[in-house]
């Protein structure tokens, strides 16, 4: 306990440290390897959560700074191409390695501007080191093609090259590991890159900025262009030079982004929202399950495209189950994020704590039981801080057992059968993961067969695997990506066919 004191006393002190820093500095823009402002001299204030105080200025690019950015990712795009993957792979290297160096700074100004758990935040840096070896290690895999020799008569084969420059659109929930997940292999697969950073979560897309700079690569090959997405966003998606598009966010964003895209044939990829189901079987291994569905509903405050926010119980043990949940649910310890006890800290912003709060009302109103939470904790009034919320008795008919919520708020119904707890499942618009719980063999390769999602773990939390593809299914996304599904993403495939003897060529206009 005094430990923890300790080390929430030194991450309040190194907070405090780094405000200062960009009180004065603010947040600008990276384009060419130049810190720069908006090109219209404006800028938007940035709060953090916890108190909503005042952190720094965000410069507030458009059109013009991303025409700009735009063009230095597209003039540096043949030499970062052109590169050996020696080099590529040594500098990819460097970034991990750096991102390690400062993974206290990264954590700590990631949970001031978003208010994810510091607990959280460390792991998130480690991984987002792990996104740049992984893909690093596969810098040669990613211009590997296929041979298909054919009939004897002709030799194909394939090779993949960089599609060109791309446009990568992140939200605010794990902002600097989601940005890395996109930017690692565009980078080892020879793309060019312009980044869009949420606006509610600018500050370590800039210091991921600086890294790159600093581990040697050379300037332009990812540019830094902060501002909102109706105008900084939407000039990004309908830029020519750029080819591609990865997009993290929202599902109705989604589709506005292939509409933009559109005139210029953009490749797109997209992450979107989901509304997770985990079925929990009566002869499960209740224990494990219950921490399973506690930890991903309730970690990274619920702001978690991979959550599941649907828990689907067996009748027979429904009760029983439901009852354990809701005590521990009570117990969480909400807290300032940058507390490492904190399990749950505020929201990013005023009106996601509204919507949030709307939501526990309507759960009220469509007669399921509110097991806990909703409204403040106490002694926590400055910031968007909410008490996790658990429905019992929730069905299928009402809105909250369909729309995403994106916060500490789970809701239970219960189910007789695997075929209803199929239905039930099957049932949203969207289908991102799925959790299936039991000891039957049997019964898990059936529900993971046809459960709609793009992504099913068995007696398991979400536990990622790098070079498993990951991607969701009807609105939660479209496309995948890890590993070298990535690849797929940021090349072009090539096919080159070469005679190998003299096969016959139909002769025309012979007389
Ligand atoms: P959002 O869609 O509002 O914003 C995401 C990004 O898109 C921001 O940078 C924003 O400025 C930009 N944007 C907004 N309108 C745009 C436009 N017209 N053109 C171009 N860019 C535009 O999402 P959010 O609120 O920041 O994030 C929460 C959502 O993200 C949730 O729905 C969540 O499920 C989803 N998400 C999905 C995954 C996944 O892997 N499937 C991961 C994390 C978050």
């Amino acid at each position: 306990m005094a430990e923890s004191t300790a080390t929430f006393a030194h991450n309040l002190a190194k907070a405090e440290e780094y405000r200062a820093v960009l009180k004065v500095q603010g947040i600008q823009n990276m384009i060419n390897g130049e810190h720069v402002a908006a090109v219209s001299g404006k800028t938007f204030d940035n709060h953090t959560p916890i108190d909503n105080t005042f952190v720094c200025r965000v410069a507030e690019g458009d059109a013009a700074d991303i025409d700009l950015a735009c063009n230095a990712a597209a003039a540096a795009f043949p030499a970062w191409r052109d590169l050996p993957s020696k080099t590529r792979r040594n500098l990819l290297y460097r970034v991990a390695e750096l991102i390690e160096e400062n993974a206290e700074e990264i954590a700590i100004l990631e949970s001031l501007d978003t208010g994810q758990p510091i607990r959280f935040m460390r792991v998130a840096a480690v991984r987002a080191a792990a996104n740049f070896r992984f893909f690093a290690d596969r810098v040669d895999q990613a211009k590997a093609g296929d041979a298909m020799p054919a009939d004897g008569n002709q030799m194909n084969y394939s090779i993949r090259t960089p599609i060109g420059p791309v446009g990568v659109i992140t939200p605010w929930n794990t902002p600097f590991m989601l940005s890395t997940w996109k930017i690692a292999p565009a980078l080892a697969a020879g793309c060019t890159v312009v980044h869009k950073p949420a606006e509610l979560s600018p500050i370590t897309a800039m210091r991921l900025s600086e890294l790159f700079l600093e581990a040697g690569i050379a300037p332009g090959v990812v540019n830094l262009v902060n501002g909102f997405g109706e105008t900084a966003g939407k000039a990004l998606t309908k830029h020519d030079a750029i080819k591609a598009i990865a997009f993290v966010g929202e599902t109705t964003t989604g589709s506005h982004i292939m509409r933009q895209g559109a005139a210029t044939l953009k490749r797109v990829h997209f992450e979107l929202g989901g509304k997770n189901p985990v079925i929990v079987f009566a002869d499960a291994d209740l224990d494990r399950a219950l921490d399973a569905a506690i930890f991903m509903k309730y970690s990274l405050n619920g702001e978690r495209c991979t959550s599941s926010s649907r828990l689907l119980v067996a009748r027979s043990i429904y009760e029983d189950f439901t009852d354990r949940l809701a005590a521990r649910v009570a117990k969480i310890r909400v807290g300032n994020p940058l507390d490492p006890a904190t399990e749950v800290g505020p929201l990013i912003h005023t009106t996601h704590w509204d919507k949030v709060n709307r939501y526990v009302d309507l759960g009220v109103e469509e007669g399921a039981i509110k097991a806990c939470g909703g409204g403040r904790p106490e002694g926590l009034e400055a910031g968007n801080y909410i008490n996790p919320t658990f429905f019992k008795h929730a069905s299928n008919k009402m809105r909250i057992a369909h729309e995403e919520v994106f916060g500490p708020y789970l809701i239970s119904i219960p189910f007789d059968t695997e075929d209803e707890a199929l239905e039930i499942a099957n049932s949203v618009r969207y289908g991102l993961t799925a959790y299936i719980w039991t000891k039957d063999i049997t019964r898990a390769l059936n529900v993971a067969h046809k459960v709609e999602a793009g992504m099913v773990w068995v007696n398991s939390q979400n536990v990622r695997h790098l070079p498993a593809p990951f991607g969701g299914v009807k609105y939660s996304g479209v496309g995948r990506d890890g590993g070298d599904y990535s690849f797929d993403f940021y090349m072009e495939t090539k096919n080159i066919a070469i005679a190998m003897g003299n096969h016959k060529i139909t002769q025309l206009g012979m007389g």
